[in-house]
C-alpha cells in the first residue's frame, strides 16, 4: 500500500455516545486509519465525560472548532431524567449541539446522500435539497399564556432608556390562548451570512422564503435583512460564482420544491426549517443518509450525521448482536471535514482521498452491498443487508481497488 497521507493542520474530533461511538472507532479504524496519517485534536463528548467535566468539555470542544475552523461529530445523547438514571449522572446539561451552535453562532445544513436505486418519493427530484434552517428564536424561545376569560391582552416594550410602547394583540371575548415571539436582527443577519457562506462553498443557488404578506412587521424584516446581507455583502462574490438568490412567499417554494428537481439551498426559518427538513429527510429515504454541518458566519465548520445515537441498536450490540446500522452519513462527516480541511491548507491530495472515500461509499450502494435500512428501499433489492463491519469492509475494499473517479 502507498505511504500514509500526511495532515497539515488537525480537525477537531468530537466523540459521542452508543451505537455511533461503536460506528466511529470502526470507521476510523478500516477507512481512514490505513490511509492517512489523521491529525485531530480529540474531545470526548460521551455522556459520562460531559458529566465529569460539569459540561465543560462541549463549551471548550466548540471553542476549540473556532479557532482551528474544522469540526467533526459524533452524535451524542441528550440527556433527560432516563437517561440520568441509566448513566447514573451528577446532572443533566443541555444538548451539545444546543451549547455548540450557540457558542459558533451557527446554522445547520442537512442534505441527503443520493445514491442510485435508492429513489425518493417524489420522482421529479434529481438532485439532493439542502435545509438551512435558522436556530434562533421565534416559536422556540417564544413566551406563552393561556387566558382563562375576557380581557385586553397587549405586547408591551419597556426600552432600558425608559418610555413604554404598547400595542393590542386582541380584545378577548373568551378564554384562549395567547403567544409572544421574537427574533434579533444580528441573528438574522448571521443567518443570512451562513447561507450565503454554504451556497458559495457547494455552488448551489439559494431560495428563501417567508410569509411576509401576513407577517408584514416580523416576517418582513426576515426578507428585508437577508436581502440586505446579499447586496452588500455577497451580492459580487454570488455573480462571479454563478451563485443565484431568490426570495419568495413560503407558499409559492412548497409548490416550486415539490415540482421542481432539487439542487438548490432552502434557507427556512427556524419553525419552516424543522418541519421542512423531516420532510425532505423522509421523501429522500433513510435518516441513515442524512448529513449534517453547522456553518458560523466567521466561517467556521462542523460536520455530523444527522440522526441519533441509535439507541436501540446499541443495546442489541452489547448483547454481542452484530447489527446493520449504516455508517454513511458518519463517513460523510469525515469526508467532510477532510476536504474542508484539505481546501483551507490547499492539500489536494487529502481532498482527493475525502473524494474517493465518498464515491466508494457509493458505489459499495449502487453495486447492492448495503446495510438494512437501505436494503429495504432498494431497487432492486439485495439478497440480504450487510451488518455495519461487512459494510465497512465492503467499502474498504471498494477504496483499495484503486479504480475511483480521483486520483491526488
Ligand atoms: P436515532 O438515533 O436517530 O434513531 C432512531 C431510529 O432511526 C433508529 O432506531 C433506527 O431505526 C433509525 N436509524 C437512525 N440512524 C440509523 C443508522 N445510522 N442506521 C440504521 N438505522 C438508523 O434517534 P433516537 O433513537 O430517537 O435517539 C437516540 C439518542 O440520540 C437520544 O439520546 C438522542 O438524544 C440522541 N440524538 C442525538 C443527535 C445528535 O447528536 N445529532 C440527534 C438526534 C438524537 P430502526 O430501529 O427501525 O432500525
Ligand atoms: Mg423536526
Amino acid at each position: 500500500m502507498a505511504a500514509k497521507m500526511g495532515m497539515k493542520n488537525p480537525v477537531v474530533e468530537l466523540d459521542g455516545d452508543e451505537m455511533t461511538r461503536v460506528l466511529w472507532a470502526l470507521v476510523k479504524e478500516r477507512l481512514l486509519l490505513p490511509f492517512v496519517d489523521l491529525k485531530t485534536e480529540y474531545y470526548d463528548l460521551g455522556l459520562l465525560n460531559r458529566d465529569a467535566t460539569g459540561d465543560a468539555v462541549t463549551a471548550e470542544a466548540a471553542r476549540a472548532i473556532a479557532r482551528v475552523g474544522v469540526g467533526v461529530k459524533c452524535a451524542t445523547i441528550t440527556g433527560n431524567t432516563a437517561r440520568k438514571a441509566e448513566y447514573n449522572l451528577k446532572s443533566l446539561h443541555p444538548s451539545p449541539n444546543a451549547t455548540i451552535r450557540a457558542i459558533l453562532d451557527g446554522t445547520v445544513f442537512r442534505k441527503p446522500i443520493t445514491v442510485a436505486g435508492i429513489t425518493p418519493s417524489v420522482s421529479t427530484w434529481k438532485k439532493p435539497i439542502v435545509i438551512g434552517r435558522h436556530a434562533y428564536g421565534d416559536v422556540y424561545k417564544n413566551a406563552e399564556m393561556a387566558i382563562p376569560g375576557p380581557g385586553r391582552v397587549e405586547l408591551v416594550y419597556t426600552p432600558r432608556e425608559g418610555g413604554e410602547r404598547r400595542q393590542l394583540v386582541a380584545d378577548m371575548a373568551g378564554p384562549g390562548v395567547v403567544q409572544g415571539m421574537h427574533n434579533l436582527d444580528e441573528s438574522i443577519k448571521n443567518f443570512a451570512r451562513s447561507c450565503f457562506l454554504y451556497a458559495l462553498d457547494e455552488k448551489l443557488p439559494v431560495w428563501f422564503a417567508a410569509k411576509d404578506t401576513i407577517s408584514k412587521i416580523y416576517d418582513g424584516r426576515f426578507k428585508e435583512l437577508f436581502n440586505q446581507v446579499y447586496e452588500t455583502e455577497f451580492k459580487e462574490t454570488c455573480a462571479a460564482a454563478g451563485v443565484s438568490y431568490f426570495y419568495t412567499l413560503i407558499d409559492d417554494a412548497v409548490a416550486r420544491v415539490v415540482k421542481g428537481e432539487g439542487g438548490f439551498l432552502w434557507a427556512c426559518k427556524n419553525y419552516d426549517g424543522d418541519v421542512m427538513s423531516d420532510m425532505v429527510a423522509s421523501a429522500s429515504g433513510s435518516l441513515a443518509m442524512m448529513t449534517s454541518v453547522l456553518v458560523s458566519p466567521s466561517g467556521a465548520v462542523e460536520y455530523e450525521a444527522a440522526h441519533g445515537t441509535v439507541q436501540q441498536h446499541y443495546y442489541r450490540w452489547q448483547k454481542g448482536e452484530r447489527t446493520s446500522t449504516n455508517p454513511a452519513a458518519l463517513i460523510f462527516a469525515w469526508t467532510g471535514a477532510l476536504a474542508k480541511r484539505a481546501e483551507l491548507d490547499d492539500t489536494p491530495d487529502l481532498g482527493a482521498f475525502a473524494k474517493n472515500l465518498e464515491a466508494a461509499t457509493l458505489r459499495t450502494i449502487e453495486e447492492g452491498d448495503m446495510t438494512g435500512d437501505l436494503a429495504r428501499l432498494a431497487s432492486p433489492a439485495p439478497v440480504r443487508g450487510l451488518d455495519s463491519w461487512e459494510f465497512t469492509d465492503a467499502v474498504a475494499q471498494r477504496l483499495l481497488s484503486g479504480s475511483l473517479p480521483v486520483s491526488g
